[in-house]
C-alpha cells in the first residue's frame, strides 16, 4: 500500500479547533439523560432557521430520510413522476423511488455539472409533480429558471441541498445562459439554496460541509402545512403521541448530533470562505494546465468538492497515477443513477451525464487544507498530464 500523503478530505483540524465546545456540548448532553428530541434539537432547529431565513426547520435522521419526507410531505407518491439529474448521488433518485414516483433523468449542463433547465420542459407529462434539483459540489442549480418552469406547470421544487449547506444563489449561473426573468433573478438573489423551492433537504453525513459526528438531516420549508406533515412523519405520523395518524418513520435528529451541530453551525461561513479560497488557489495553479477543465468560481459556490474534468479518456490514468504518489482523489459519481443496476435499462441515455462520469475527478479540498499540499497535488497532477515538460 502507498502511504497516503494528502487524504482527500481530512476532519481532524476541523475537531482540533472546536474540541473543547464539542467535548462539553456532548458532556452537558450526556449529563442531562435527554438522548431523543432533547432541547438541543429544537434549538438546532431555531438556529438553522435563522441562519437561512426560513420559517420552519425539521431535524431528522439522515438528508436520505429529509429527501424522502420532504417528498411525503409534498404529497408526493404512487403514480407521480420527479424531474431530477441523473448526475448525484444515488440517495437523489432513491428518495423518489421510494416514496413510490419515478425519478424521470433530465441531463445536466457540462459547466456547472447542475440539471440543464432546458432539459426539463422535454420531461414534463401529466404525471410530473415536482422537480430536484441537486447543487451538486456546493453550486447552486439554475434556480431561477427551475423556478419559472415550476409556476408554469404547477410543479413542486424540492432541493437537493446535501452538498450546499450555506450556499447562496445570486442569479449568476452560466447554464442559466440569461433565459430567466430578471425579475425573477432579482426576487431571488441572495437566497439560500434549499430556501427557494417549497422544501430544502440537508445531510449531516460527517463529510458534508456541516457535518455531525454520524448521521443527520434536515427538512426546510416556509409552508406551515408541509412543516406540520414533516414534524409528523419523522415519528411515525402522529401530532400527538400514541395518536399515529398516517404512516411514517421514526427519523429523528439525535440530541447528541444537534448538540454537536451547534457548535459547529457558526464556524460555517468562514469554513465555506475556506474551501473558496482552495478552489481559488487550485484555478490560479492549474489556469495554464492543459487538458483538464477547471471548475466555476460561481458565485455562492461553497465547494463540498473541488471536481476537475480529465479530458481526452484520461481520467482512470491520472487518477491511479495520484493515488500511486499518495494523493487521494475520488469520483463522483462513477456511474450515473440511471444507469445503476437498480434502473438499468429503463431509461433514455442522457449523455452529458454519462461523458462526464468518465471525466470527473474530485481533488483534496477542506478548509484549512495548506497552500503547499494543494501546490503538491498540481505539481503531480502536471507529471501526469504533460510529463513532457
Ligand atoms: C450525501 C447526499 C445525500 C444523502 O445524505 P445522507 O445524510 O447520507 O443520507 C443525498 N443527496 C446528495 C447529493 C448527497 O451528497
Amino acid at each position: 500500500m502507498t502511504e497516503i500523503k494528502i487524504p482527500v478530505l481530512d476532519l481532524k483540524p476541523q475537531y482540533e479547533q472546536i474540541k473543547d465546545e464539542v467535548q462539553a456540548a456532548i458532556n452537558r448532553v450526556l449529563e442531562s439523560g435527554r438522548f431523543i428530541m432533547g432541547p438541543d434539537v429544537k434549538l438546532f432547529e431555531q438556529e438553522v432557521a435563522e441562519y437561512l431565513g426560513i420559517k420552519h426547520a425539521i431535524g431528522v435522521n439522515s438528508g436520505t430520510d429529509a429527501l424522502v419526507i420532504g417528498l411525503r410531505a409534498l404529497g408526493i407518491g404512487e403514480g407521480d413522476e420527479v424531474i431530477t439529474t441523473p448526475f448525484s448521488f444515488f440517495a437523489t433518485a432513491e428518495s423518489i423511488s421510494n416514496v413510490g414516483a419515478k425519478p424521470v433523468f433530465a441531463d445536466i449542463d457540462p459547466r456547472s455539472f447542475n440539471i440543464d433547465p432546458k432539459e426539463i420542459k422535454a420531461k414534463i407529462t401529466s404525471r410530473t409533480k415536482a422537480i430536484m434539483p441537486v447543487h451538486l459540489y456546493g453550486q447552486p442549480a439554475a434556480m431561477a429558471q427551475i423556478i419559472e418552469i415550476a409556476q408554469e406547470y404547477g410543479l413542486k421544487v424540492i432541493e437537493d441541498c446535501a452538498q450546499s449547506f450555506g450556499a447562496r444563489y445570486w442569479g449568476t449561473c452560466s447554464s442559466c445562459d440569461g433565459h430567466c426573468q430578471e425579475s425573477t433573478r432579482e426576487s431571488l438573489r441572495g437566497k439560500f439554496t434549499g430556501t427557494i423551492g417549497d422544501v430544502g433537504a440537508y445531510s449531516f453525513f460527517p463529510s458534508k460541509n456541516l457535518g455531525a459526528y454520524g448521521d443527520g438531516g434536515m427538512v426546510v420549508t416556509n409552508d406551515d402545512q408541509v412543516a406540520e406533515m414533516a414534524r409528523m412523519l419523522r415519528v411515525h405520523g402522529a401530532k400527538k403521541k400514541y395518536h399515529n395518524e398516517v404512516l411514517g418513520y421514526n427519523s429523528r435528529l439525535d440530541t447528541l448530533q444537534a448538540a454537536i451541530l451547534r457548535v459547529k453551525l457558526p464556524y460555517l461561513e468562514q469554513w465555506n470562505e475556506g474551501r473558496r479560497q482552495v478552489a481559488k488557489t487550485y484555478n490560479e495553479l492549474l489556469a495554464d494546465v492543459e487538458g483538464i477543465i477547471a471548475p466555476e468560481l460561481a458565485d455562492g459556490h461553497v465547494f463540498h468538492q473541488y471536481t476537475i474534468r480529465v479530458l481526452d479518456g484520461k481520467r482512470d490514468q491520472v487518477k491511479e497515477y495520484l493515488g500511486e504518489q499518495g494523493i487521494g482523489c475520488m469520483v463522483y459519481y462513477p456511474v450515473p443513477q440511471d444507469q445503476l443496476p437498480v434502473y438499468k435499462g429503463k431509461y433514455p441515455s442522457t449523455p452529458t451525464s454519462d461523458l462526464l462520469g468518465t471525466e470527473v475527478l474530485s481533488l483534496p479540498i477542506w478548509p484549512e487544507i495548506e497552500k503547499f499540499n494543494i501546490e503538491s497535488v498540481v505539481k503531480i497532477l502536471k507529471q501526469v498530464l504533460a510529463p513532457e515538460s
